[in-house]
């Protein structure tokens, strides 16, 4: 204070003598935020998802320069990035590539291509998100010409492993095309020698010996819905004639036979009938063989927003769900049945290793069009399987273009770049200043479905409410019951589904 020259028109630096006595005495800040996780917890996080947990006002007691050299609380700190004894960190080499790795999916661009082959499905889900045509509506099917625009655009993506995913409606119902697209693919990678691995999203009640057959020499996946037990899928899942849910366990069944157990998973949708039955879904997944369960909410797109009864509900009721769940998942693995929540999973692995999970909703940039593309039935182009949904109530928004159209025009278009630009969480107001931004991501279309804006405002997101309640309630835990439960999350990181 003895150098302020006290004026009241302007204020002058302190003398360069002050300077000098505080570096001596002082550690500089690094990059990093907090936020509170209980009355007494706060977490800090640094650029690169490093944490530490701390009682409440250490992130002040930092800023202020209060923490006692001696201290383990210093010596964590400047051992996690957190606050460095020299203005520029002596590991900064460290930290740019810890950083570089957070970001690693940039470095490959466009990997899922997803190719929606027909439209036409043998089922009326009430939360049908596509708003599928009738089984026998040919005309819904994607046309031989588009499918292999679509197949050249692919082999032009940098990226060296492909993931080829074919969606409908039921795509299934128009396997001509599904085999006919492997063939040509297959053909085609003999020149540009491609990772590549293919999946089918099927409700799984048509499959057959001949699709199985072709599903094994191809090595396919198969990806089905299954959304409990047979009172709530046949309830959110109508079929006429035989209930869904007999014919879908059959399909998981038979699939497991022919190809392997772990060559199909399934995935569920919440709806309101769900949110009453966290643990019978759960208990149904495990009783199926499943060692894994996605507890997804409704997406706000397609026919599930004319079905506000069945699958309208607050983002407070789902954390409710999602809670119940968790814990019941946990007593599981107690027990010594090891399940793991996938949502959990993905965002545990950002928590707790330097990796990342490619997951386009939590990517920052988003991974619309940088990792995910869609090649819609009737030959146009998609930023996602949700862009795709919005344009089946008759928002184009997130349309690239026609398949016919050059690469350059549909990836890196000016359609593109208005969506890649409102998709980077760094630059977003409220994310850019999160403390769970490196966990997080941005999702331009669910923004734009739910608040006519590609960035969207934080305080009404409900992207922003649940990821931000899922990622505190996880640091809770992590903090009070750590322990068993630090070891199962990291079980579940560390060990695929069975
Ligand atoms: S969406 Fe919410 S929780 Fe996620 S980074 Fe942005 S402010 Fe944080």
């Amino acid at each position: 204070m003895k150098n302020i020259i006290s004026n009241t028109y302007s204020r002058k630096f302190r003398g360069i003598s002050t300077f000098e006595s505080e570096a001596e005495s002082i550690y500089f800040l690094l990059p990093f935020k907090f936020h509170s996780i209980s009355i007494d917890r706060e977490v800090l996080v640094n650029e690169i998802g490093d944490y530490l947990i701390v009682p409440q006002g250490t992130a002040k007691a930092i800023v202020h320069r209060e923490i006692d050299f001696s201290s383990n609380l210093y010596r964590d700190l400047v051992a996690n990035f957190f606050i460095s004894p020299t203005p520029v960190p002596e590991l900064l080499n460290v930290i740019s590539t810890r950083y570089r790795t957070k970001k690693k999916s940039l470095g490959s661009f466009t990997s899922l291509h997803i190719f929606v082959v027909t439209l036409r499905c043998n089922h009326s889900c009430h939360y049908c998100q596509v708003s599928r045509a009738a089984e026998s509506k040919s005309e819904f099917d994607i046309s031989y010409k588009d499918l292999d625009a679509g197949i050249n655009h692919m082999f032009l993506s940098p990226s060296e492993e492909l993931t080829v995913e074919f969606q409908g409606g039921e795509p299934l119902l128009a396997f001509d095309k599904v085999r006919y697209a492997v063939e040509r693919i297959q053909l085609l990678n003999e020149d540009f020698k491609k990772e590549i691995s293919y999946v089918i999203c099927t409700n799984s009640t048509i499959l057959n010996d001949e699709i199985l057959l072709f599903c094994k020499n191809y090595n396919i996946l198969i990806s089905t819905s299954l959304d409990g037990p047979a009172f709530i899928h046949n309830a959110n899942r109508f079929k006429s004639g035989r209930a869904s849910y007999d014919l879908v366990i059959e399909g998981i069944d038979r699939t497991r036979q022919a190809l392997g157990h772990d060559k199909v998973s399934a995935l569920m949708t919440t709806t309101a009938l769900s949110l009453k039955y966290p643990k019978e879904i759960i208990d149904n997944y495990v009783e199926n063989g499943f060692g894994n369960i996605f507890l997804r909410p409704i997406s706000p797109y397609g026919f599930a927003l004319k079905n506000q009864k069945k699958n309208h509900y607050q983002t407070a009721e789902f954390l409710d769900f999602y809670k119940q769940g968790l814990e019941h998942i946990l007593n599981l693995n107690a027990q010594g049945v090891f399940f793991k929540e996938d949502y959990t999973s993905i965002i545990l692995q950002k928590i707790l290793t330097p990796f990342t999970e490619n997951y386009v909703d939590l990517q920052s940039p988003t991974g619309l069009v940088s990792s995910v593309i869609v090649f819609n039935y009737d030959g146009f182009v998609y930023a996602s399987d949700e862009s795709r949904m919005l344009a089946e109530i008759k928002d184009y928004t997130f349309q690239l273009g026609h398949v016919t159209q050059p690469y350059e025009e549909l990836f890196l278009g000016d359609k593109a770049k208005q969506i890649l630009n409102n998709g980077v969480a760094e630059c977003l107001a409220g994310c850019s200043d999160c403390a769970f931004l490196t966990y997080c991501g941005a999702d331009p279309v669910l923004h734009y479905a739910t608040q006519n804006d590609m960035q969207g405002h934080r305080a009404f997101s409900i992207f922003c409410k649940k990821n931000m309640e899922i990622i505190r309630y996880l640091f809770e835990m992590l903090d009070i019951r750590k322990g068993y439960v630090e070891s199962t999350f990291q079980s579940w990181i560390h060990k695929p589904a069975a």
